[in-house]
């Protein structure tokens, strides 16, 4: 049983890795910045420089980006454990817990666009409302369109649930989808309107990654509750739910799902528990509406008792069973003949960057198979598993994790300095952010590029 202490949550965490030894090599040539600190401060304690402190263990702790780019998933959640074990006795700093509701930051900042683009373009008052919101100077900000996601989205008459369609999606769009880039969701709608999907977008909150990752359990737990409730509705009534958002689809398919198998209230559901609580390479998917199937466990053997525990295990199976990131969705039609694929020709150099979070969860690399579908598509991929952008959530925006988020993601911008595209092309829009900060070229979405091709041809 994991000690409550976060000191000694954070030391079993060093103990079992130095134990263990292997991400000391592993690590090396990673974005991850966890491991060499590790190892650091075990290597001094070892050779009598002066003991680990506990400032140095809750440091530690926090330079975990929860990118899974590591081995042991079950040491990723130690470390999880531990940051809620410190926030839940040090609290959070104000400036923290106003930026972790990015869906609330976004939303408030993004129904007056002009007024806050003004402040936050403007030298004097940009750096101001930095400074109060606790974000870095040196921190690009995007710009707020005129118009959010949702706003277009009801004039769509997408926010009502009309279980007409045979095939039908629940869409997520994400907070930086629907408030930052709504270009993005909104192609993403075009693209499976187009081949005869009927969307439904459900009232939703924050995925709950952001506030996870500072350690904020009670916030956490109150958006997937939200997100639960809403979206279990949906699958009910036949949807499928689509995430365009990468970090939305890990968190919907396995994040909240961790666990649920071992609780009682597994229902009808029970057949396809081992698929969600075995963690990400047992997830898997046949197609769209065709969930996985896996035998129950042992029953009380294990317990559920992660953070979202409290919520039915029951609605958090069912959800996972039916989330598709939205490419593997439709590659999934691609391979059952299902998509449309009158594709105009798309020219110019491009990279392909797959963001963590979308090989965490083992489809591989649906939008690749799909752009090549693309006449005269010119598309690289970065290769190599190890890479990472740094961001982090709101990591990234903080003032003391600015710096480290920059390092974190410098490998990653090397290498596409060196292959120089004119578009970089990435499904993930946290990643977008830092791409706009670090590097000088245009970053869209694959889904902006097959609505593009798409749309040349109508
Ligand atoms: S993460 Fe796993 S493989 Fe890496 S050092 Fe720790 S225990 Fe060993
Ligand atoms: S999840 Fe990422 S940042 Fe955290 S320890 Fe693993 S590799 Fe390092």
């Amino acid at each position: 049983m994991l000690s409550k202490d976060p000191e000694k949550m954070a030391r079993k965490f060093l103990d079992d890795c130095a134990d263990c030894d292997i991400c000391r090599y592993l690590m090396e040539d990673t974005s991850c910045l966890v491991f060499p600190e590790l190892y650091r401060l075990y290597d001094k304690e070892v050779d009598r420089r002066g003991k680990v402190t506990d400032e140095e263990l809750k440091h530690l702790i926090e330079l975990c980006n929860f990118c899974g780019l590591c081995p042991c998933p079950n040491i990723r959640s130690d470390i999880m454990k531990a940051k809620h074990a410190f926030v839940s006795r040090d609290g959070l700093k104000p400036s923290i817990r106003f930026l972790e509701d990015v869906e609330r930051v976004a939303r408030v900042c993004g129904a007056y666009p002009r007024l806050t683009n003004r402040l936050l373009q403007s030298k004097g008052s940009g750096e101001l409302v930095k400074k109060l919101a606790g974000i870095h100077p040196q921190r690009k900000v995007p710009e707020f369109p005129l118009e959010s996601f949702p706003v277009w989205a009801k004039q769509q008459g997408l926010d009502v649930m009309r279980a007409k369609g045979e095939k039908r999606v629940a869409f997520f769009a994400g907070c930086t989808g629907q408030y930052l880039f709504p270009q993005v969701p909104k192609a993403a709608v075009e693209v499976l309107r187009q081949n005869g999907i009927e969307v439904y977008y459900s009232e939703q909150k924050c995925c709950g990654m952001p506030s996870l990752l500072e350690g904020d359990g009670d916030l956490t737990f109150e958006f997937v509750k939200f997100n639960v409730g809403h979206l279990i509705a949906a699958v009910e009534a036949g949807y499928d739910i689509v995430c365009s958002c990468p970090t939305c689809g890990y968190m919907l398919k396995q994040v909240m799902a961790e666990g649920a198998a071992n609780a009682p209230d597994t229902g009808r559901h029970a057949d396809r528990l081992g698929t969600v609580s075995q963690g990400p390479q047992a997830t898997v998917h046949k197609g769209a509406g065709e969930p996985s199937t896996a035998k129950k466990p042992i029953e009380g053997l294990l317990k559920d008792e992660g953070y979202f525990a409290a919520i039915s295990a029951r609605h958090r199976i069912a959800i996972a069973a039916h989330t598709y990131d939205l490419g593997e969705y439709l590659l999934n039609l691609h391979r059952t003949g299902a998509l449309d694929t009158r594709f105009g020709p798309i020219n110019g150099r491009m990279a392909y960057y797959p963001p963590c979070h979308m090989r965490e969860q083992k489809i591989g690399q649906p939008y690749v198979e799909l752009l090549r579908l693309i006449p005269e598509i010119d598309l690289a991929t970065i290769e190599g598993s190890f890479y990472c952008c740094g961001i982090a959530g709101i990591m990234g925006f903080k003032r003391d994790f600015h710096a480290v988020s920059i390092e974190m993601g410098s490998r990653l911008m090397d290498k596409i300095r060196e292959m120089d595209p004119e578009r970089l092309v990435s499904d993930c829009l946290s990643c977008r952010i830092q791409f706009n900060q670090m590097v000088p070229y245009r970053v869209v979405h694959p889904i902006e590029i097959i609505w593009e091709s798409v749309s040349s041809e109508r």
